[in-house]
């Protein structure tokens, strides 16, 4: 599931090929991914300029030189495809297409069809239902060990669950949060209302830099964030603790007392720590 980093880059490769463009032509190719596409998208994307993009959460927005902004979401293996040219056969699942006046193919490819696409006022953007509610940017500095601990005030849930919730913050998925809560030494099971002081300030450092970083290596493994297929963004990770059940532990190696990586669910969801060192 492509997460915030996956869908900044994503973002990035769309910006280089579409900022400042025109798109000349577009399609919709059935009626609905999660939701039904606004029926008069393909019309109001056709001749439009793009003027240039935002990320909010995992959501992107793209917008117009009308005053629209054409809301999108990756879902579950939504993906970009960019070619320079309109391809000779047609993709599978691929529901969508924007065309530049350079001639450059936009593709939105999405097998699952757990996707979105809404279209939305550029000046109301935020009162969308999707992102109405929605907690700070992770990477904003608003997003403080202040901020975090005011916001985690009075919750007894897991500080796991406390994270994934994105009216506390926004984007952050499943496996950012359990390497952020490893880097920063925090047990998953802590009660979010005690994540205050030193451990907000451990914390949310934590959480920036491990964006920072999957973005950071989505960038500069990729040319202008496109795979050599013609795909967007970056889906390669190197975790420290996510997925590694049973494998050594990064932070204690040699000490008998720790068992290696745990795996415990959370919520329905896998949660993966080192027992010893996050308290
Ligand atoms: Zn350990």
């Amino acid at each position: 599931m492509p997460e915030l980093p996956e869908v900044e880059t994503v973002m990035q490769g769309l910006r280089t090929r579409l900022e400042g463009r025109r798109i000349t032509h577009a399609e919709v190719r059935r009626a609905d991914l999660r939701w039904p596409f606004p029926p008069n998208l393909a019309q109001r994307l056709a001749g439009a300029r793009v003027n240039g993009f935002r990320r909010r959460g995992k959501y992107i927005l793209m917008r117009l030189d009308g005053g629209d902004s054409v809301l999108i979401h990756l879902g579950m293996s939504g993906r970009m495809i960019l070619s320079p040219a309109r391809p000779n056969a047609v993709t599978a699942h691929e529901h969508m297409v924007m065309e530049t006046e350079e001639g450059w193919h936009v593709g939105f490819v999405d097998p699952r069809r757990f996707g979105s696409v809404d279209l939305i006022r550029t000046d109301a953007e935020d009162a969308h239902k999707l992102l109405t509610g929605m907690g700070p940017e992770p990477l904003d500095a608003a997003f403080s060990p202040e901020a975090l601990s005011a916001a985690l005030s009075g919750k007894r849930t897991p500080i796991k669950a406390a994270l994934l919730d994105q009216g506390i913050v926004a984007g952050l998925g499943n496996s950012y949060v359990c390497e952020a809560l490893f880097r920063a030494g925090i047990s998953p099971r802590r009660l979010a209302h005690t994540v205050t002081g030193a451990r907000a300030r451990r914390l949310v450092p934590e959480i920036k830099a491990t964006l920072r970083e999957a973005i950071a290596a989505g960038g500069s493994s990729l040319r202008d964030y496109v795979q050599t297929n013609g795909e967007l963004g970056y889906f390669q990770h190197a975790w420290k603790v996510y997925g590694r059940e049973g494998e050594p532990c990064p932070t204690c190696p040699d000490q008998p007392a720790c068992a290696g990586i745990q795996r415990i669910t959370q919520s329905g969801r896998s949660t993966f720590f080192c027992p010893r060192t996050q308290r």
